[in-house]
């Protein structure tokens, strides 16, 4: 059975993780997107994988379930910084190229 978060309990999730995405910018000198609907759409969606799999899964993709594969896919992502490199942001638009 998938567990299914309330709202409330995601937008408390989120509020704990918001800081935490601030300063792996500022460490890694990328920026949050600025647009505040799309962070935190974002910011919620790793709330809401924290809540169901324990761990900060991308937003954007479904855990396979195999170990291995899903680490790289752990909130910043293996492709996160090649991604904002070319494309001036990652997959989920939650992290953008310092301007
Ligand atoms: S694409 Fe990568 S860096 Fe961006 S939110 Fe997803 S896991 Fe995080």
């Amino acid at each position: 059975m998938t567990i299914k978060p309330a709202r409330e309990e995601i937008l408390e999730v989120a509020a704990q993780i918001r800081p935490s995405i601030f300063k792996i910018a500022e460490k890694k000198g990328w920026a949050v997107n600025e647009n505040k609907d799309i962070a935190d759409s974002a910011i919620e969606g790793l709330a809401r994988n924290k809540i169901i799999h324990g761990k900060r899964f991308c937003p954007c993709r479904i855990p396979s379930g195999d170990e291995e594969a899903d680490k790289n896919y752990l909130c910043p992502c293996r492709d996160a910084l090649a991604d904002i490199e070319t494309a001036g942001h990652c997959h989920c638009y939650l992290y953008t190229k310092k301007q």
